[in-house]
């Protein structure tokens, strides 16, 4: 079969080697017809990792098997990983009732908790690249492609960059959306002895849910693998201290039965889309494209699409189209990414069971902002319009069998199962 594509991408430069520029790069060595294209995985070993990822959702398990050419049952094993099935969610909502968001179809369909750093590992291991540990000061657009500019090392042109730097430095009107209506801003992160029993002959084959835990300053994320379990409280650091939080998330453990932790990191974050992911030569990447809380874990998912959607339209449409095509592929990922922004920011709209300063900031405060945020006019693309159609669905008696497979980044089946269990 010809790609017509790929003679227009023959030296192409993944910058980074979190999950985002791993994932990344073993796409690029899977999906490119030709062997003799030249791939450089660029990293500055002294930048590090974020290191936390741990949640994803089910295309993972098809994608993970497909790019190492493991099977399923020996990727499980590798990653650490347990089957999760959906996430629980205790405390949320107005209905005072905790509840599940599953994958559909309702435990068939699972992804994996997994380690963050082992994943990398694998993929490294299915990666046909160049490595070059050298800090990258600056990747621009030029003629034909883009150019790499490195800390001590000659400049390089690629025909394409993937670049996977992680979270921007700072936040400007002019290239990122700032989505925070999502309320939370920085997470601790925390890991306990494990819960799941390790399957010594096999992968463990228990169903698994990550738990989301509201409490008084936000919400707790636990995370179920065979080495250990990861904890990590979410909150606002303009709303609670970290003191406020940390004595919280001691009495949590405790309710929880956990004797031991290790504490392993105070993370702040962004809550934003990069306007420009892709311009046809440059291709933003994992958090360095858009980050938002991991409520319902919508990183590592977000990098797949970015980097399928980018390698899918570079090998199949000729080099002619290039212009044309860039600005169609980055609207649609740009609105994927504000839907999904839409979906973790209205988990809050109805509130939780602690009537806080928290959680009426987050529910009065920060979600009302979520219209203005994403006005058509403001981000170029309709995510917004998309969204109002899901919750219009949602307030029919009845939905049209036509509408069962209707998506605002996620299935209308997890919208129903969120409206349902919230009581929005
Ligand atoms: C608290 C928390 C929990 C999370 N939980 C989940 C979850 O459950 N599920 C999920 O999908 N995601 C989760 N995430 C998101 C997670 O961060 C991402 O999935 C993932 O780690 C993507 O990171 P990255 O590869 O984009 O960037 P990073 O991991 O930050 O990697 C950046 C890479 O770029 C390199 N680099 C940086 N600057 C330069 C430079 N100038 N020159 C050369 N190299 C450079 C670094 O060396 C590094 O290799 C969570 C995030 C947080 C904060």
């Amino acid at each position: 079969m010809t790609v017509p594509g790929s003679k227009s991408l023959r030296k192409i430069a993944v910058v980074g080697r979190g999950t985002a520029g791993s994932l990344a790069a073993a796409s690029v060595t899977s999906l490119h017809p030709d062997s003799d294209h030249e791939l450089h995985h660029i990293y500055d070993s002294r930048i590090p990792v974020i290191g936390v990822g741990e949640g994803s959702w089910p295309s993972l398990v098809q994608q993970l098997q497909k790019l190492t050419d493991l099977p399923h049952e020996t990727v499980q094993q590798r990653l650490n990983g347990t089957r999760k099935y959906g996430v629980a969610f205790e405390g949320w909502g107005r209905r005072d009732q905790d509840f599940t968001h599953y994958f559909t179809p309702q435990q068939v369909s699972y992804a994996y908790h997994l380690s963050a750093d082992v994943m990398a590992d694998l993929l490294h291991a299915s990666t046909r690249a160049r490595h070059i540990d050298a800090k990258v000061l600056n990747i621009s657009r030029v003629e034909d492609g883009a150019l790499v500019e490195f800390e001590g090392l000659a400049p390089e042109h690629y025909d394409l960059v993937f670049d996977a730097r992680g979270f921007p430095r700072e936040l400007s009107p002019d290239q990122h959306i700032d989505i925070s209506f999502i309320p939370t801003n920085i997470a601790v992160i925390r890991r306990c002895p494990a819960i799941v029993k390790d399957g010594k002959t096999g992968p463990v084959l228990q169903h698994t849910y990550t738990r989301a835990v509201a409490r008084p300053h936000g919400w707790i994320f636990v995370i179920p693998l065979t080495v250990h379990t990861s904890y990590g409280y979410i909150f606002n650091r303009n709303v609670s201290s970290l003191e406020e939080v940390e004595a919280d998330f001691d009495t949590f453990l405790e309710t929880d039965g956990v004797s031991e932790f290790e504490q392993r990191a105070v993370i702040r974050f962004p809550n934003f889309v990069h306007r420009q992911i892709y311009d046809g030569a440059i291709a933003r990447i994992g958090n360095a494209a858009a980050f938002m809380e991991p409520l319902e874990a919508t990183a590592i998912v977000s990098a797949q699409l970015q980097i399928g959607m980018v390698l899918h339209i570079r090998l199949n449409r000729p080099i002619q189209h290039l212009e044309r095509d860039a600005p169609v592929v980055n609207r649609f990922l740009v609105n994927n990414m504000l839907c999904y922004g839409l979906f973790v920011g209205w988990h809050y709209s109805c509130g939780s069971m602690y009537d806080t300063e928290f959680w009426r900031f987050a529910r009065d405060r920060a979600w009302p902002q979520h219209r203005a945020a994403t006005a058509p006019e403001a981000v170029d693309c309709a995510a917004l319009a998309k969204f109002d159609e899901m919750m219009e669905l949602l307030n029919q008696s009845v939905i049209d069998k036509a509408d069962w497979d209707r998506m605002c980044a996620v299935p209308l089946t997890s919208y129903a199962q969120m409206s349902q269990g919230l009581g929005c």
